[in-house]
């Protein structure tokens, strides 16, 4: 098929509507498929489209999440589930079923969630003719004019265009932060403005989680909602106000609670990558709760041993933030 036949297609996806489900925003129709579609556009710009074979990631559900944000009202929830299962019926989205769970994915009607999906799905192909167009830089640009015009209000357009430059340069910075961490400040510094800040705190996120695969390296949480948000926080060592340093090895995942401790100085880590925990936790009327049981606990290490946090930075932690 040529490319205005894949215009068409997205164009004509068949999508629930109706004025009191759905905002202004989207037309008064589900955004689910445009989304999906808009963050599948991001994943072939990244380069992460080599086959015609779309995964379930939470990469995906991250970049869905963020598109959905902007469109929709802060009290709706997205499921990356819906689209990912429904598309199917739109012609050019082909769902490959786990082996063996044939028949329970074909017995599907209704899909209850990511849960479901991953039990019965291991991802989506889409036509080969499709890919391709969504793999040079000029077609797949066409399709997300059309997606964003078809199915969102004007309104709303720049942003999400905006959205979609802001994946790309986060995912850029990152990969930069992971193989040369030293270049990250030049390829910053081709992003424009009034992006920027967005770019650096998304992209060393994104180097963070990956690196320790969004666990949190104190306590060793790791939860990732059935709507596939991580709540893996990246945290800096030494603070980004201070040298403005997006080195990896200046980074800790942590999860909110962790966050806010280390950052409040309540707890440090050793040169022998332990926990320590300051004795104010225990003051009058604290309940640590789990915290407490943290005292001289190894650190979740990264696999890759060159990302090791940095002995320099965490000492700096323990003179300048840590409270003895
Ligand atoms: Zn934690």
């Amino acid at each position: 098929m040529p490319l205005a036949d894949y215009v068409n297609a997205l164009q004509r996806l068949r999508t629930d509507s109706g004025a009191a489900k759905y905002p202004a925003s989207t037309l008064h129709r589900a955004p689910h498929k445009p989304l999906l579609l808009l963050s599948v556009l991001d994943l072939a710009a990244r380069g992460e489209l080599s086959t015609n074979f779309v995964s379930l990631t939470i990469d995906l559900g991250t970049l869905f999440a963020d598109y959905w944000k902007l469109v929709m009202p802060p009290a709706r929830r997205g499921n990356l589930a819906l689209p990912f299962f429904h598309l199917k019926s739109d012609g050019f989205w082909h769902l490959v079923p786990q082996q063996g769970k044939e028949e329970a994915f074909a017995a599907i009607r209704q899909i209850a969630g990511m849960g479901q999906l991953r039990e019965t799905t291991i991802g989506a192909r889409l036509d080969a003719e499709l890919r391709m167009l969504i793999c040079i830089a000029e077609t797949r640009e066409q399709l997300r004019n059309a997606l964003i015009e078809q199915y969102f209000h004007p309104d709303h357009h720049e942003a999400l265009r905006q959205q979609a430059a802001i994946n790309l340069g986060a995912f850029q910075y990152s990969e930069t932060l992971l193989n040369q961490p030293r270049s990250g400040q030049a390829l910053l510094a081709e992003q424009p403005s009034n992006s920027k800040q967005q770019v650096r705190r998304q992209g060393f996120r994104r180097a963070i989680v990956k690196i320790y695969d969004h666990r949190c390296v104190l306590c060793g949480l790791r939860l990732v909602t059935e709507e596939w948000k991580s709540v893996a926080t990246a945290a800096h060592i030494k603070p980004w106000r201070i040298d403005h340093n997006d080195d990896p090895r200046n980074g800790l995942c942590l999860c909110g609670t962790c966050h806010t401790v280390f950052d409040l100085g309540l707890a440090g880590i050793t040169e022998q990558y332990r926990v320590t925990l300051s004795r104010q936790i225990s003051i009058d009327g604290n309940r640590a709760g789990y915290i407490s049981t943290l005292e001289n606990r190894e650190l979740i290490m990264p696999d890759n041993k060159s990302y090791l946090p940095d002995l320099n930075a965490l000492q700096w932690h323990l003179d300048e933030v840590f409270l003895r």
